[in-house]
């Protein structure tokens, strides 16, 4: 915007500066009707940082070339995706995705069930974790053939960490987190996501890798051994923290 700003005023003194020189002469004028729109389009971008109502979820919002490379993103990740409205509760001026896309399919024929809503950012780090780590993950379970379905507990949702109605909002309330419930096969019986501590299956051993892999991918990654109120699930997060910091312990933590 600084740039079409600047461009205006150049061309706008050039049209001034020729005028006195150059009277009748037409090619100017295409100039000035392209350039006025654009001003007139940035007076209210520029009002808005002094919003006093801006919340988390206007803060989140990508630039439009950020947001188109984040879509490409997920073109080429395989991601089965809808962009869809933009969440904007009446009542709630920090929850809500601007941008949100409605996940289906997080790679090729691996389905998401039920559909994850998402900020674009997140399902790109859920598709990349399912590429590079959870799929040959999987290969290593040759008694239950492809992955077809990861089993969605969460995507979107305005609420407080751990249901608590005075706390801190979740990253679920931003559209920045997913929870994987468990996963399924196309052969074999279903990996659920549980207390799989000195269990000694293959199904501890999917558990845990696809879990610590995912905080190469997630800033935030808690799951069975956290809290009780992770027991059943993997909470995946890509909040940002000062200093880059990830949470990515085995137990303990933050609850979320
Ligand atoms: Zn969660």
């Amino acid at each position: 915007m600084i740039r079409m700003g600047a461009a205006f005023c150049v061309m706008a003194g050039s049209v001034m500066a020729d005028a006195p020189n150059e009277a009748p002469r037409p090619e100017p004028r295409p100039d000035l009707t392209v350039t006025a729109p654009s001003q007139a389009t940035e007076a209210p971008d520029d009002s808005e940082p002094v919003e006093v109502t801006i919340g988390q979820r206007d803060l989140l919002v990508l630039p439009a070339d950020g947001y188109a490379a984040c879509l490409a993103d997920l073109d080429r990740l395989g991601v089965v995706y809808t962009q869809t409205d933009p969440i904007i509760p009446d009542d709630d001026r920090d929850c809500g995705i601007v941008q949100p896309v409605t996940v289906t399919e997080i790679v090729a024929g691996v389905a998401v069930t039920p559909a994850a809503v998402l900020r674009c950012p997140t399902a790109v780090a859920f598709a990349t974790w399912t590429t590079d780590f959870v799929l040959p993950a999987v290969q290593r379970l040759d008694d239950r053939g492809a992955l077809t379905v990861i089993e969605n507990g969460s995507g979107y949702i305005c609420r407080r960490r751990n249901g608590d109605g005075s706390g801190k909002l979740s990253e679920h309330a931003f559209g920045n987190a997913v929870d994987i419930m468990g996963f399924q096969f196309d052969e074999g019986p279903r990996i659920a996501v549980q207390p799989r501590e000195a269990e000694g299956s293959m199904a501890e051993a999917f558990q845990d890798a696809v879990r610590a892999a995912a905080c190469l991918e997630f800033s935030t990654v808690l799951g069975p051994g956290s809290n009780a109120a992770h027991d059943d699930h993997l909470h995946l997060d890509i909040v940002a923290r000062s200093s880059g910091y990830r949470l990515c312990e085995q137990g303990g933590g933050d609850p979320d």
